[in-house]
């Protein structure tokens, strides 16, 4: 190809947009580490013109298959801009099929998207507050070497590089996610230094998790170039210091028109409180203590505008007579799609007159 040619192909390109250079698509998944699932990506450079394709993984490595039969497939599911590679290039959010093209065992989306259908008609609604914890050499980011930082008290949404610790980080996943198009609705400083919080939503079943999940992997992979890392352990540091949730806000068409319909669903979710508990996350007896802001995990109840309450109906809410709640429950570790699928299955369910 000559000089000529190669300028004039790149001009076409400007306009044609991925017609005719491969371009680079990060396929992410969800391995089957237990007993909290972890993402894993690798890169495809997809030819001229296509669309990236179903594509596959050594399962052995991520505790998904047997050595002597490794192969697993990559379903493609949602398709996003890459923000962080720009151009053409795109992130590829793949579900986990067998080599028969059933979902994996470890494919907790399926699940999610069969009660999404079933209860289509309620309008389920999903607003995720993802909370996580920066670290570096090992401990919190802004824990001291040695000992600890002063109590908490002044770390909530604060300001100043006496109190905030990687907001340099935060800033640049809020930019990825908006420009990857992600319903990102807010960020904040949380109350044990180092931690902060993104919400996602407001978004149905499956969405909200799709983006919860590429919400995340862009999290990790903006904090590697700082070399630091950022987990959702649901206690990072032990003692008095807050753990780290992921709050899950939940509207139906009924509840955004009624207040019986906000009761029915608190009393409904009241009913399944041991199935929902063993369900939102690894190591959630260590969060649910009926300290810091949460309520012991061996207990169901609800309030307005409670803090300490497993469910909280926030005070517009009840001013108004209609809306949302916010079911407090879930540890940062959460898996999404089985959160929203079993609100949906627990609260719709209820209003059908199933459970
Ligand atoms: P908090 O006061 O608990 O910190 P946030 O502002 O962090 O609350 O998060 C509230 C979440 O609730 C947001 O993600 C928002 O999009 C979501 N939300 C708002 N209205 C609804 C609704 N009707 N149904 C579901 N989620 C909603
Ligand atoms: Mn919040
Ligand atoms: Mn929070
Ligand atoms: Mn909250």
């Amino acid at each position: 190809m000559t000089a000529d040619h190669d300028a004039l192909r790149r001009a076409v390109v400007n306009v044609e947009r991925r017609t005719l250079v491969p371009y680079r698509a990060e396929y992410i998944w969800i391995d089957g580490s237990e007993p909290t699932q972890k993402l894993r990506s690798k890169t495809k450079i997809v030819p001229d013109g296509q669309e990236p394709p179903i594509w596959g993984f050594d399962g052995s490595s991520t505790n998904q298959a047997p050595g002597n039969e490794s192969d697993c497939v990559l379903r493609p599911v949602k398709i996003i801009p890459d923000p962080i590679r720009g151009g053409d290039d795109v992130l590829v959010l793949a579900e986990v099929l067998t080599v028969d093209l059933e979902p994996h065992p470890t494919n907790t989306r399926a699940a999610c998207v069969e009660v999404a259908e079933k209860y289509a008609s309620h309008d389920p609604w999903f607003g995720i507050e993802q909370e996580y914890t920066f670290f570096k050499d090992g401990r919190p980011y802004g824990f001291p070497a040695t000992g600890f930082p002063a109590p908490q008290g002044g770390y909530y949404c604060g300001v100043g590089a006496d109190e905030i610790f990687g907001r340099h980080i935060v800033e640049d996943h809020t930019k990825y996610c908006m420009d990857a198009g992600l319903a990102i609705s807010g960020t904040n400083a949380e109350v044990m230094i180092g931690q902060w919080e993104f919400q996602i939503g407001p978004l149905g079943p499956v969405e909200v998790a799709d983006q919860v999940w590429l919400a995340r992997w862009l999290l990790y992979r903006t904090a590697e170039d700082y070399d630091i890392s950022a987990h959702l352990d649901p206690k990072p540091v032990k003692g008095d210091w807050n753990g780290a949730g992921a709050h899950t806000n939940f509207s139906t068409k009924e509840m955004r028109e009624s207040y019986d319909a906000i009761i029915a669903a608190c009393e409904a979710l009241g009913k399944r409180h041991d199935l929902h508990i063993k369900n939102y996350g690894a190591e959630i007896e260590h969060r649910l203590t009926g300290l810091h802001e949460t309520a012991p995990w061996t207990h169901f109840n609800y309030g307005v505008s409670d803090r300490g309450a497993s469910v909280r109906i926030p005070w517009q809410v009840a001013k108004e007579g209609k809306g949302y709640i916010e079911d407090r429950r879930p540890n940062a570790n959460m898996d999404p799609y089985v959160v929203t699928r079993l609100i949906t299955e627990t609260v719709c369910g209820a209003f059908e007159g199933e459970i």
